[in-house]
């Protein structure tokens, strides 16, 4: 199982969507893409399309993000039910200790015949204590062996900025650590909503034919959180309400399906089972270039992370 594990590193023009830095040295490349006997590319069908990596390999349009602000089996509850309305795309971490629910929801699903885990396509990421090259498998096999699976269909480097030393997945992002120098080429998941429409990088990745993913794509971030985690209110905008009503859509809709119409991929969260079913139930309308266009004005630079744990370190902002 685990060692037919397949380390790959990747050149610039693989890169799957995270932006592409311009790096001499690609040699230190710690960036991994892991498959192993994946046929992503023949995921089966559900409600939600596929995009074309440059890869080959095909990723689901929207996926289910599982960022930590869940309580004890909230993960595996909300995940059942993004598995039962179509999700097929899921969004996790080592950061998140979401992994572990994530993968009981799965094999259930998998044992009940919904499913088989090629029409999954899995996301996980490495965590800053981890990016020396040498750090690296040991991760990737920590997260493996949490989501009960022998391959990920994508491993990213979760931020671009490199620390030393070790700390305890609930305290990583309240720990100041020294930073550690790793060269890489390119880290960039990133942060687009109407507010923070990001249309630089977007457009520099259409160029390369990078297929981007968009996270906090409705804004709200950690909306529970500390300082250093702002949310924009998206969802109570005048303009996406009006827009909402236009097309008898949810904002939330409206949101998402702007995300689609721009040409990337999306990774909402919600633990509420109306709003995860909602959030893919856009594939029945598109909005026309002028809504498109409206709504892209409405960008304020605003940003729902910070992380400014990290604001001294040489790599930030990212
Ligand atoms: P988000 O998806 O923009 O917003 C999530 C919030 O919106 C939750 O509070 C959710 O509430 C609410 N919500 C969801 N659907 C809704 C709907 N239809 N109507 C009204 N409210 C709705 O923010 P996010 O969780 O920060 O980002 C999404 C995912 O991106 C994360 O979960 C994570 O997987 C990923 N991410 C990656 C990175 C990275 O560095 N790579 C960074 C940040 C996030 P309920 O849950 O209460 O329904």
């Amino acid at each position: 199982m685990a060692s037919s594990l397949n380390f790959a590193y990747l050149s610039r023009t693989k890169v799957v969507y995270y932006l592409g830095r311009h790096v001499n040295n690609i040699t230190k490349i710690t960036k991994l893409h892991i498959r192993c006997n994946s046929n992503s590319n023949k995921m089966a069908s559900s409600k939600v399309p596929n995009i074309k990596l440059s890869s080959g390999h095909a990723m689901p349009v929207v996926g289910y993000g599982t960022f930590n602000l869940f309580k004890e089996n909230e993960v595996r509850d909300a995940a059942r039910v993004a598995l039962e309305v179509g999700y097929r795309h899921f969004d996790t971490a080592w950061l998140y200790k979401t992994e572990e629910e994530l993968s009981d929801a799965i094999t259930q699903k998998i044992k009940d015949g919904l499913l088989k885990r090629s029409d999954l396509f899995l996301t996980s990421k490495l965590w800053n204590t981890h990016h020396r090259p040498e750090s690296v498998e040991e991760m990737c096999r920590d997260s493996l062996t949490s989501l009960q699976t022998d391959y990920l269909d994508l491993y990213l480097i979760h931020c671009p900025v490199a620390v030393k030393g070790s700390c305890k997945q609930g305290d990583a992002l309240k720990t100041k650590m020294p930073h550690d120098d790793v060269d890489f080429i390119d880290t960039w998941k990133v942060e687009v909503h109407p507010y923070y429409t990001n249309n630089e990088l977007l457009d520099y990745c259409k160029q390369e034919n990078i297929v981007v993913t968009a996270y906090a794509p409705l804004g709200r971030g950690m909306s529970n959180s500390a300082d250093q985690f702002k949310p924009a209110n998206l969802l109570v905008d005048k303009t996406i309400q009006k827009i909402a009503a236009k097309y008898n859509k949810t904002a939330a809709q409206v949101l998402l399906r702007w995300g689609v119409e721009r040409g990337y991929t999306l990774i909402p969260k919600s633990v509420t089972p109306a709003r995860i079913k909602q959030n893919i139930e856009i594939f029945d309308f598109s909005l026309n270039e002028a809504d498109v266009e409206t709504i892209s004005t409405l960008n304020k630079w605003h940003k729902c992370y910070h992380l400014d744990l990290y604001r001294d370190h040489p790599e930030y902002p990212f």
